[in-house]
């Protein structure tokens, strides 16, 4: 069974303002990273457009329009302190949904064992009707949601190991039993949601804070003692990954010490999740990561370790 990778050049049009960290030369790096020799049995795909149909599943039809029409014709237009649109912004927020939604559709048909949707703009920060942290729409809720309605898919697990706290994904789920939304993260830290003590009214939450300075160990403890034996009881259709990359110890955004291992055990484990219970199958979305270097080589360590049989 292969391994999907699914990008589009899109990815580079959303523009950055100067010294902003989420900025095109992150899916420059990670795709010069996944050209290696190694990567060669991938599968790639191009990213479709997505549709706003497709964003309306889980953001009110409305404010996914009133994004759409806020992107300028020149320049930049900010919808938050740290979230401008460029001229481009639109056509790669949309080819990231269509990316992700296509990754779902591959792997819940068995044309694909798992996928890696290697996009930007990023998703986990935004809520059912607020873009904010760098994100317009929130492909991994959306695979998630997509999963359920166009493959039938009574259960679906969002593993999130970016260093910031979800609080989209933490949003759009908060009332719902059928997706397990799974976080570990940095806490204190942006966005400031992620306590432990949030578990969402349908007990479907699940939030393993770690502190500053914690490394490999902690990590993989939370990982083992809290999020494992969930996603087990749980037992998901689908395992949904937001892979952002900025607990690495050389990310400028937090104090996380992790390293490309980390993120191959991690993947190595929710593998295995995914085949006792998901028929192996697992859509994997880019989040953060802003210390190039340490994006390239800790995406390369992920999706080295996706493809291993
Ligand atoms: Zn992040």
């Amino acid at each position: 069974m292969t391994t999907l990778l699914i990008t589009h050049p899109a990815g580079l049009l959303h523009a950055a303002l100067p010294g902003h960290p989420e900025r095109p030369d992150r899916l420059r790096a990670v795709e010069q990273a996944l050209e290696a020799e190694r990567f060669a049995p991938l599968v790639r795909l191009e990213a479709p457009r997505g549709t706003l149909e497709q964003i309306g599943l889980c953001h009110p039809l409305p404010h996914a329009q009133a994004i759409l029409d806020a992107a300028p014709q020149q320049g930049f237009v900010a919808l938050d302190a740290d979230t401008a649109m460029s001229p481009g912004t639109v056509e790669a927020a949309l080819r990231a949904v269509g990316g992700t939604v296509a990754a779902v559709d591959e792997v819940m048909a068995g044309r694909a064992r798992n996928a890696f949707v290697a996009m930007r703009p990023p998703g986990h920060h935004a809520e059912r009707e607020r873009a904010m942290g760098f994100c317009f729409f929130n492909q991994a809720a959306i695979a998630a949601r997509h999963a359920q309605r166009a493959h039938g898919a009574k259960r679906v697990a969002i593993v999130d190991w970016d260093v910031h706290h979800g609080n989209g994904t933490q949003d759009i789920f908060w009332d719902d039993a059928s997706v397990l939304y799974a976080s570990v993260h940095e806490m204190p830290l942006y966005p400031g949601t992620g306590a432990a003590s949030e578990r969402g009214s349908a007990g479907t939450i699940v939030n393993a804070p770690l502190h500053a300075g914690d490394g490999s160990d902690e990590f993989r403890d939370a990982f083992e003692n809290t999020i494992l034996p969930r996603l087990d009881a749980f037992a998901p259709d689908l395992v949904v990954i937001s892979a952002g990359f900025d607990a690495h110890w050389r990310d400028p955004l937090a104090s996380l010490n992790l390293r490309e291992a980390d993120f191959a055990w991690a993947t190595q484990k929710l593998m295995e999740a995914a085949d006792r219970h998901a028929g192996g199958r697992i859509v994997s979305v880019l989040e953060g990561g802003y210390d190039l270097e340490a994006l390239a080589k800790s995406t390369a360590a992920h999706v080295a370790a996706l493809m291993e049989p």
